[in-house]
């Protein structure tokens, strides 16, 4: 190994105790799934230790399953410390050595489901569940429908808390676009969706977000639309901001206008 060299010379004279001391880093070929994370080192006393790569702790060589242990559980400080904050840290050999993280991996799995607009259920599999364990993550457990909806809702929860935290900095007014619709393939439901634009004031770009998508029962008159957008005005807090609405030439929409009108 070209990096095995270099090694050679990594740390030596470093003491564990005042009588013990790193005469040399001994190149090795055991296991080396685990001796890419230990140097097998020479000690001044004549025994030989394995060093942790990331808390240079010393080891006994013999006992390859608590070293193994030491880098996978992990018990290593480091890599604990590491894995809680979600880096990932560089091996001996400059690979990437990857922290799983159950958490991450549910919130990366929430993210996915929604942006590509998949069914709460995508991972609800137990095939699935297999193959990852069998050939990304062995540590990987099952995620259900009932917890990806939560972690969705979360993430929505959390998303909507930051615009309307971001409305209230933001000094330059909005303008609405809202429309109701059918859904299609005969189904009765209909959805009324409101979204906002504006221009971002420090970089002059067209902003927009969706800022109200509901499901909207009948009957679809001009009062009940305007009690839906009144509501989610008061909830992101848009009142003084508001510039202009834009609607379609429905008849109900006009009604909406004139409500509108009157309130703001
Ligand atoms: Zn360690």
């Amino acid at each position: 190994m070209a990096s095995s060299s270099h090694q050679d010379s990594v740390n030596v004279g470093q003491s564990t105790t005042d009588t013990d001391t790193v005469v040399r880093v001994i190149p090795t070929k055991r296991n080396r799934e685990v001796w890419a994370h230990f140097d097998m080192c020479e000690m001044a006393n004549g025994s030989t230790k394995a060093r942790c790569h990331y808390c240079n702790r010393f080891y006994a060589i013999a006992a390859n399953f608590s070293l193994k242990n030491h880098f996978e559980k992990p018990y290593c400080k480091v890599l604990k410390q590491q894995a809680a904050s979600g880096q990932a840290t560089m091996g001996s050999e400059g690979a990437s050595l990857f922290a799983y993280n159950y958490e991450m991996a549910r919130e990366e799995m929430a993210k996915f489901v929604i942006q590509e607009s998949l069914p709460f259920n995508h991972f609800d599999n137990q095939r699935f569940t297999k193959m990852v364990q069998k050939t990304l993550q062995p540590r990987y457990t099952y995620i259900c429908r009932a917890t990806l909806r939560r972690d969705c809702l979360r993430l929505w929860k959390n998303a909507k808390q930051e615009l309307i935290s971001y409305f209230e900095k933001l000094e330059t007014g909005v303008n609405l676009t809202s429309d109701v619709w059918s859904a299609p393939h005969g189904s009765p439901d209909s959805y009324l969706c409101v979204t906002a634009h504006w221009i971002e004031p420090a970089t002059w770009q067209m902003m927009k977000r969706t800022i109200l998508f509901k499901l909207f029962d009948y009957p679809h008159t001009g009062e009940a639309i305007y009690k839906a957008i009144d509501k989610c005005i008061a909830t992101y807090k848009l009142k003084e901001k508001i510039l202009y609405i834009s609607f379609d030439n429905a008849s109900n929409n006009t009604s909406t206008v004139s409500h509108l009108r009157l309130k703001y």
